[in-house]
């Protein structure tokens, strides 16, 4: 039997519009009985049927899986995978040139709580809801059906993205690839390591938005600070560049860097520096063209909003202070609480602070294969901007 939730009166419309989320505030049962991951049925305080979702204690309390009454059986698993499959078809993200894309994107794919990312046959799953943990072998299996040939494996790592008293394990769910494992984005290889890296073990959310820097990148001295595995920096040394500095915190995502940039066959013109960028950033070595900021969320809930626009303020006043006249800064932030108007404002505060003269040349944003669900604007997590200081 699946339990019901009863809605508040009037706290039904966001569900009509298909807002993926109910807020435990617009809830009218008493939910404490109620398991983490639980399926639930939402319905609406006169008893109409609105949404078969998650339950979770906590602000979000039913994550939508379906809004009308379906069974969460294989065939489901199996229509809905394939559908997502099929956008990324059409995007042509698996190519020659390209073999690294994200194949579900939570709530824009309207399987909110599931991230699933595909590199060269290796599909790596990890669930940000305790609600999805229980349908892995469904999506094993409807993975196996839509990609045939093209899966080789399925790793599941969910243990640093849900809470510890869960337990959960990470491992193979089909098939074993051994790390790192080799993928390419944009004729680049990198070496892909699931188990140690950060996330799924690549940012893919960054693909296009490397690729255009890229292009401004010829016979141009640049920093990648907060580089990862250097994606940034590939592209650039890809479009000749004259210097590129990577930087980041840590150890292990420098250590990557530099087997990337082996790699490609990419080292006469790099050079790797694992310090803090907030310290790093107060006196540059060097005066720079091209300064690319993507530092991790500053702000993972809204009250931590205002100390993480200080952070960005700060960080990227430092950037335009010290880049050469006639520069680029291209600057993100993936803090899904700092909105596109905030992060525009803050920047340009930046410059005034550091008395530059700027100009916003690209307002940047996710990828494709990371769609924002039209009735889910919470969904457009990166924003970025690419400035042009005089
Ligand atoms: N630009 C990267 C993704 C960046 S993720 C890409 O294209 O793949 C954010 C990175 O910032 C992580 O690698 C993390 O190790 C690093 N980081 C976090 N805090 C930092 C700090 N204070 N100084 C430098 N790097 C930091």
């Amino acid at each position: 039997m699946i339990p019901t939730i009863t809605l508040k009166k009037g706290k039904e419309a966001s569900l009509y519009r298909k807002h993926p989320w109910v807020f435990s505030g617009a809830i009218a049962t008493d939910c404490t009985s109620l398991e983490d991951g639980q399926l639930v049925t939402v319905k609406s305080w006169n008893g109409k049927f609105l949404a078969l979702g998650h339950f979770q204690h906590g602000s979000i309390a039913v994550r939508v899986i379906s809004f009308s009454e379906v069974d969460l059986n294989q065939e489901f698993w199996n229509t809905r995978i394939a559908d997502m499959v099929q956008l990324r078809e059409k995007l042509v993200l698996l190519s020659a040139t390209n073999s690294i894309f994200r194949i579900c994107h939570g709530e824009g794919d309207e399987l909110p709580g599931l991230v699933i990312d595909y590199y060269t046959g290796v599909a790596v799953i990890q669930c940000h809801s305790i609600g999805m943990i229980q349908h892995l072998d469904e999506i094993t299996e409807a993975l196996r059906l839509s990609l045939g040939e093209d899966l080789l494996a399925v790793y599941h790592k969910s243990a640093e993205t849900l809470p510890k008293r869960h337990a959960i394990t990470d491992g193979y769910l089909y098939g074993e690839v051994p790390t790192p494992h080799y993928a390419k984005e944009d004729g680049i290889t990198y070496a892909i390591d699931w188990i140690n890296g950060q996330k799924t073990g690549f940012f893919i959310d960054q693909r296009d938005n490397r690729t255009m820097v890229g292009k401004l990148s010829h016979g141009k001295k640049v920093l990648n600070a907060f580089c990862y595995s250097g994606g940034f920096s590939l592209q650039a040394l890809k479009n000749n560049a004259s210097v590129v500095y990577s930087l980041d915190s840590s150890q292990k995502a420098i250590a990557l860097v530099e087997q990337n940039v082996q790699l490609n066959a990419m080292e006469d013109r790099h050079i790797s520096v694992a310090a803090d960028a907030m310290e790093f950033m107060k006196e540059l070595p060097e005066e720079f063209d091209i300064i690319i900021l993507d530092p991790p969320a500053f702000a993972k809930h809204l009250d931590k909003k205002h100390k993480a626009v200080q952070g960005y303020k700060r960080l990227n006043a430092h950037a335009l202070r010290q880049i050469k006249s006639g520069g680029i800064l291209v600057t993100f932030s993936c803090s899904q609480v700092v909105d596109k108007s905030l992060f525009n404002h803050t920047i340009i505060s930046a410059a005034i602070e550091s008395n530059r003269k700027v100009k916003i040349l690209y307002q940047l944003h996710q990828p494709a294969d990371h769609p924002i669900g039209a009735f889910h604007p919470e969904g457009e997590y990166l924003k970025g901007l690419v400035v042009y200081v005089e």
